[in-house]
């Protein structure tokens, strides 16, 4: 463990070896490349054999005074939007990578948080970023003409690390409920006339089921708006590295605000859907009701990995319009105004066809 624990603040100062310059992560040589002379060092990419951490064992621990799992990070938090994100000690000016606040930098306070164990390196490049981005926006039918014909401008590409925690669970759980089996009534009204209904009839129902969660993913920061955030679901997690400082040169690397023992109880709520179905499974029938249920989380196991996102967003009216890429997929998740003429044209062009069907039947 000791080999990789790296403050991040010393992500942005790896120098080169042939000219002393700085060396950042590149994307498309997907190795550390210097940015003066472009002597490139390359990286392991070995996908990492993944160790997790047991979540009892260090739930009732001071877990962020522990040096064995923990690293220092100079972070500073944006007044603005509330980013909490690394800064390397000898920057003199920067501004939030989500919200382009500048940044007070004399509110920057070294602290312990847990360090990330995993990550995935970035492997598209800000300049597919932009390409992809404009291929997207082309697709979308409702965009305003004028966005379609001039392009847009958007705000520079910021490549930033976002910090997600996993969770993995053995999963056994007691329940009791009501199995309802439908069934056809046929009955005469006082007219004589037949009526069919459907009634469904219920039986007690209880048992057990087991189920077993891997890497159940729940975002350990809440920056982005949650309708990007939530399809941000897209990862290749077989290749994550191992944490190391080098793959993170370059970029910003966000700090988590969701802390282990927080983003335990959201796992915990994702798996219970799943259990949920199974136990209606388990039950049959036509419908069914939980009654109760106790769940057993057993082998409850964690890891902090970082995820790569391009950050960008551009003005429309006024408007900030907010998207990301994926750094690994490339792609493109965000905002887009839309065109009222164009929703008045699609809604008026339904009635139409409602009315014209209406004349022919
Ligand atoms: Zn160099
Ligand atoms: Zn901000």
């Amino acid at each position: 463990m000791n080999e990789t624990k790296q403050p991040i603040t010393d992500a942005m100062q790896t120098k080169c070896k042939s000219c002393g310059g700085i060396m950042q992560y590149s994307p498309a040589d997907e190795d550390l490349k210097c940015v003066y002379c472009g002597y490139v060092s390359k990286l392991d990419h070995t996908a990492a054999e993944i160790v997790e951490n047991d979540f009892n064992q260090w739930k009732d621990r001071a877990a962020e005074n522990s040096e064995e799992q923990t690293m220092e990070v100079t972070e500073i938090k944006c007044r603005q939007c509330g980013a909490n994100t690394t800064l390397a000690p000898n920057v003199s000016a920067a501004k939030c990578v989500f919200c382009s606040t500048p940044l007070i930098l004399n509110e920057a306070s070294v602290k312990r948080f847990w360090q990330p164990e995993y990550l995935l390196p970035f492997k598209i490049t800000d300049k597919e970023s932009g390409a992809n981005f404009n291929k997207w926006l082309g697709k979308k039918w409702f965009l305003p003409s004028q966005l379609k014909n001039g392009g847009v401008n958007t705000d520079m590409f910021k490549g930033v690390f976002l910090p997600f925690w996993t969770y993995d669970a053995k999963t056994f759980t007691r329940y009791t409920g009501e199995r309802g089996e439908n069934r056809e009534e046929t009955s005469r009204n006082n007219k004589g006339e037949e009526m069919r209904r459907t009634v469904t009839d219920w039986y007690v129902a209880s048992g057990e089921v087991t189920m077993p969660f891997d890497d159940i993913v729940i975002a350990a920061a809440k920056t982005l708006p949650p309708n990007i955030m939530d399809r941000l679901t897209n990862w290749d997690m077989m290749n994550c590295v191992k944490y190391r400082k080098e793959f993170l040169a370059g970029f910003v690397t966000e700090i988590y605000q969701i802390d282990f023992r927080e983003g335990v109880q959201k796992a915990k709520q994702k798996m219970d859907n799943v259990i949920d179905s199974t136990i209606r499974a388990d039950i049959g029938g036509d419908v069914q009701k939980i009654r109760s249920k106790d769940t057993q989380y057993n082998d409850l196991m964690f890891k902090l990995l970082l995820l790569p996102i391009w950050i960008s967003a551009f003005k429309f009216n006024g408007k900030l319009y907010q998207f990301v890429v994926n750094g690994r997929t490339g792609e493109v998740i965000g905002e887009y105004p839309k065109s009222t003429a164009k929703i008045v044209m699609l809604i008026v062009a339904i009635i139409a066809i409602i009315a014209a069907l209406v004349m022919i039947f």
